[in-house]
């Protein structure tokens, strides 16, 4: 019996097609998706883009140095145009920036191409936010196309917003929140090392944050208008705070550095209060190798209200493999998905692709 239904499995496999896949933005983060999909049956990497001169020409699998398991090899292209035009990808994950406003117009440019998009933009978690007109834009598009386009990670995406969402499934009433991550910024690539200002001593940190030049953590703000929206609530008031984290020993990571004496991350808190007077407290202190003065990394949820909830992780959710993993699972719920421009709460619940990825996609 069990045999003959893994048979069944692989003879429907073998007639549908492979999911394909462009990644434009081949650092940290779409390396590692492209590692991850590598990995799963089902796909097909047809395109990867980046303008890193150092890549440009080479094959992904050297780059990677990782063995070609798929059928033709993919050398990274500066310009994504010939991708998008001759390659038909079914979606194109876009890791190439922070901002809803920088990542506008290559997203026009995607779904344009009737291809749909998960960013990593952190403002793309929830861009209504900060930009409204964009995001209606953004709607527009995607339904003019027939595509959906999906912006998530690990947070903002899932540890300090989803995950609260998700377990207030089981509550009465939910009253006031706080949301902690303590994490480690050690992961990410350089985009994510100069927004964070590592490695600045703490004079040039001063004179770029008096300047708006550090942005610290993207994302209080989309994280807690997500949390308003899923409530039915409206956010009344809200603020947040940035300080530096100074190290007192060097601390390397694989994309950053901070000698002793200089800034290895930022303390980042935010204050909301929402329409019924909850407030939502979030606390992020996010750092490289945290560990190497005594900080562990973890995720908490406290959550008043009936029943009380007190969710702990310890060590955080790596910051990594969350954001690579979440972007590549979610890949079949935003090809399945109503067009639109979509947020985390409008699509299923995000669950590991241990399958074959064929058998997640709908049939029509
Ligand atoms: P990274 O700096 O390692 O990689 C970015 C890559 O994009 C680089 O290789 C760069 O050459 C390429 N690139 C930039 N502009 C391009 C363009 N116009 N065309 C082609 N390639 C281009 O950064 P990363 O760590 O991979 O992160 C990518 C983005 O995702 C960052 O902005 C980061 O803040 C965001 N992010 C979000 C989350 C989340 O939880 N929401 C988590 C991790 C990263």
């Amino acid at each position: 019996m069990k045999g003959r239904v893994i048979f069944y499995h692989t003879a429907r496999e073998m007639e549908k097609k492979l999911v394909k896949i462009a990644i434009w933005g081949f650092g940290a983060m779409g390396s590692g998706m492209a590692k991850m999909i590598l990995k799963k049956d089902g796909f097909d990497i047809v395109g990867v883009s980046d303008v890193y001169d150092g890549f440009v020409g080479k094959s992904i699998f050297e780059i990677l140095n990782v063995k070609n398991t798929q059928k033709h090899d993919v050398l990274v292209e500066k310009n994504i145009e010939r991708i998008l035009d001759e390659e038909n990808p079914d979606l194109v994950l876009l890791a190439t920036d922070s901002f809803t406003r920088k990542a506008f117009d290559k997203i026009k440019f995607i779904v344009e191409h009737k291809c749909n998009v998960i960013s990593t933009a952190e403002e793309m978690a929830y861009p209504y936010a900060k930009e409204p007109e964009l995001s209606k834009e953004m709607n527009r598009l995607a339904k003019e196309n027939g595509v959906s386009i999906l912006g998530t990670g690990v947070n903002p995406g899932m540890m300090m917003d989803l995950l609260a969402i998700c377990i207030s499934g089981v509550m009465e009433d939910v009253e006031d929140m706080e949301i902690s991550r303590i994490n480690s910024l050690s992961p990410f690539g350089p985009t994510v090392m100069e927004e964070q200002g590592v490695g600045l001593s703490l004079k040039e940190f001063n004179y770029k944050l008096e300047r708006d030049e550090i942005s610290g953590h993207v994302g209080f703000v989309e994280s807690t208008y997500m949390i308003a929206e899923a409530l039915g609530l409206d956010v009344i008031d809200f603020e947040q705070s940035m300080s530096p984290i100074v190290t007192n020993v060097d601390r390397k990571s694989p994309y950053g550095f901070a000698k002793a004496g200089d800034v290895a991350g930022v303390d980042m808190r935010s204050f909301a209060k929402l329409s019924n007077n909850t407030k939502i407290n979030m606390i992020h202190p996010q750092q490289i190798e945290p560990e190497l003065e005594g900080t562990n990394t973890g995720d908490y949820i406290k959550i008043k209200g009936s029943p009380a909830i007190n969710l702990s992780n310890a060590p955080e959710v790596d910051g990594g493999i969350g954001t690579i993993a979440i972007c590549v699972n979610m890949i079949p719920h935003v090809i399945n998905a109503k067009p639109g421009l979509k947020t985390m709460i409008d699509l299923p619940v995000p669950r590991a692709i241990m399958g074959d990825v064929r058998n997640l996609i709908d049939e029509e």
